[in-house]
């Protein structure tokens, strides 16, 4: 590990300060503590942030819910109205990680946390991400774990956030706080696709903080949930994953929000399915038919050419689960 600084702020603004002089936020440290054992990441000094005021989760005066960025993954999972609202949220963090890292990592720390690809946290192999222009290992070597949507020929990096898959298909809008002052960035721009610059992965600027994540007012009930296929039953993160909301309205289905994880270089959402749902009613056939477009577009490497049929297959089971049979 290399020396560093630390340094915890008693309040947003000194946070903010540090943040501007090239400070690195710490919340849980479950990610980012790995990495700078594995000298992957080198900050000169970290700032942790855990004082900082941004625990609560709140009813939107809207009726959607906002979720500050330091409540843990467990609460954020038990809260009532997250259950109640968005199961696919709860869902989608208690099959992350274990019970352990949910009780330290927090929703900020979460959504910024790196790809899992191998060659990134190698040091000693080729990765645009960690360092630009030195080459992508993954592309030849190997990539049963990769992308297959999203890529470019620098990085086929998948993001692993389980709980950014349910952001991305809720439309979510992430709250920013900096030194010029408070931001909103629709979730589907906040995480960047690789294109020729993999090495930078969200939309934040210099010294900017996540203060919360907002989730819209959806219409009402709405039926949610996440589905995770990975090879092992627990403690693993996707092959494929599938968040699907529907609004069931006189037996026709009036709004569909599906995104799926494990297959792309951000949390995929899945427009073809989406509208190929709404304005009908619930079959087998529209789950199986709908489910065909799943995998749109996906450009599959050496080893990941299965996560194409099961891309589909995810969706398909998990539109049946949450919309139920008929
Ligand atoms: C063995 C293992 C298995 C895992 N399995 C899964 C899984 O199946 N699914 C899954 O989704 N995740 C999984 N994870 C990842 C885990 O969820 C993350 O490590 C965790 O959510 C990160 O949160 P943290 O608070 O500890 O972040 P930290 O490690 O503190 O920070 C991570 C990054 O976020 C930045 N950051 C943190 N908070 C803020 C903020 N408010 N504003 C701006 N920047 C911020 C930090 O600077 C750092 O770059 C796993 C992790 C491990 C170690
Ligand atoms: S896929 Fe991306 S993260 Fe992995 S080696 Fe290639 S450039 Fe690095």
């Amino acid at each position: 590990m290399h020396p560093f600084t630390y340094t915890k702020a008693s309040d947003t603004r000194e946070a903010l300060d540090s943040g501007r002089r090239g400070g690195r936020y710490i919340a849980g440290g479950t990610t980012l503590v790995d990495l700078m054992r594995e000298t992957v990441e080198r900050p000169e000094t970290l700032v942790d942030i855990t004082g900082l005021p941004m625990r609560a989760v709140t009813a939107t005066t809207h009726g959607g819910l906002r979720i500050g960025a330091l409540v843990s993954m467990t609460e954020a999972a038990a809260h009532p109205r997250v259950r109640a609202l968005y199961p696919v949220i709860s869902q989608s963090l208690e099959l992350s990680a274990s019970a352990q890292l949910r009780n330290m990592a927090t929703i900020g720390g979460n959504i910024m946390q790196r790809t899992r690809c191998t060659y990134f946290r190698d040091v000693t192999a080729a990765c645009n991400k960690r360092e630009p222009g030195s080459g992508c290992a993954a592309r030849e070597g190997h990539n049963r774990a990769h992308a297959i949507l999203g890529t470019s020929d620098r990085c086929v990096a998948t993001h692993p956030s389980d709980v950014a898959v349910a952001f991305a298909a809720l439309e979510a809008t992430v709250h920013l706080l900096g030194p010029d002052g408070e931001r909103r960035v629709p979730f589907a721009s906040f995480l960047l696709r690789p294109g020729s610059t993999p090495d930078r992965e969200q939309a934040l600027r210099k010294g900017e903080l996540i203060t919360a994540v907002e989730i819209p007012a959806l219409a009402r009930p709405l039926r949610s949930g996440y589905l995770k296929v990975r090879d092992r039953q627990s403690y693993e993160f996707a092959l494929t994953s599938a968040a699907v909301a529907l609004h069931v309205r006189g037996g026709v289905i009036r709004e569909a929000k599906v995104a799926a994880g494990g297959v792309g270089t951000v949390p995929w959402k899945l427009p073809a399915v989406e509208e190929h749902l709404v304005g009908e009613r619930p079959s087998e056939a529209l789950w199986t038919a709908a489910a065909r477009t799943a995998a749109d577009g996906a450009r599959p490497l050496t080893h990941n050419r299965f996560k194409v049929e099961l891309l589909r297959r995810t969706v398909e089971r998990q539109l049946r689960i949450v919309g139920g049979t008929k």
